[in-house]
């Protein structure tokens, strides 16, 4: 069983029952997709009177569509092979936490969910998971990106950019810990969610609380491909670093 959380920072943030985490990050492309708005605003302004459209526009416009649906693909693509290889059956979609944080406003809201298309992803994330015989299920409703994994609470805990922290001493990864409690949450209203039914001792495990979690992998969009970082929380300039050549490299280099 795994529990995603959407968002527009960091697109995808996803608990598994077998102690898995993935992070897929959203900035990058969330900037980009920002800066072709700003362009097709300008562009609109410049426009004679009782004209609504150019070519132009429409064609900056296919663009950011474009852009994003293929990071979106390759997103589920790149996901569901992950959880498929963990066993898991079971997909719970919650989420556009950091979009419902109270300090956007409409319009950012707005643009986010355009941005993201929220729907669309979760039809797309379904549609591939039938490939692979995992379901999805959205559960959107009553649970909170706010809560606290150590002690519960919810209205004392307060996020700044993506750490939650808690009076009580918890600090982490906002979005992770948000799947991470809504995974704990459905894991607690469902049986196992794992396909090996027969396997007994790992059947057991699911039925405990999350699994203590491994660290967490962070996948950046190269433009082609979600590639894992395994350092991010280094400023970029440093991955290129000749004498780290190993996988980040492919990241650091960045566009091709
Ligand atoms: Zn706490």
């Amino acid at each position: 069983m795994t529990a995603l959380d959407i968002g527009a920072n960091n697109l995808v943030a996803c608990t598994t029952t077998t102690g898995e985490q993935y992070l897929y990050e959203g900035r990058e492309l969330f900037q980009r997709f920002r800066e072709t708005t700003r362009e097709i605003a300008q562009l609109q302004s410049k426009l004679r009177e009782r004209r609504y459209s150019s070519k132009r526009i429409r064609r900056l416009y296919r663009k950011r569509t474009r852009r994003r649906d293929h990071a979106q693909e390759a997103l589920c693509r790149d996901l569901l092979e992950r959880l498929y290889t963990e066993g898991v059956d079971t997909v719970y979609v919650g989420g556009l936490t950091d979009v419902l944080e109270t300090h956007w406003s409409v319009e950012t809201n707005a643009k986010t969910h355009n941005f993201w298309a929220f729907k669309q992803f979760t039809e797309r994330l379904a549609c591939t998971a039938e490939e692979y015989g995992i379901s999805v299920e959205v559960r959107s409703e009553a649970w909170t990106s706010q809560e606290c994994p150590q002690c519960g609470s919810t209205d004392r805990t307060t996020r700044h950019r993506d750490t939650l922290t808690c009076p009580c001493g918890f600090e982490a990864h906002a979005d992770l810990t948000a799947s991470a409690t809504f995974l704990k949450r459905h894991q607690n209203s469902s049986s196992s969610g794992l396909r090996t039914r027969h396997d007994v001792s790992r059947q057991r495990q699911t039925k405990q609380a999350v699994r203590p979690m491994a660290r967490p992998v962070r996948l950046e969009w190269d433009s082609h491909d979600w590639l894992e970082v395994s350092h991010s929380h280094r400023p970029k300039e440093q991955r290129t670093d000749p004498s780290t050549v190993h996988r980040d490299g492919n990241v650091a280099s960045g566009e091709s």
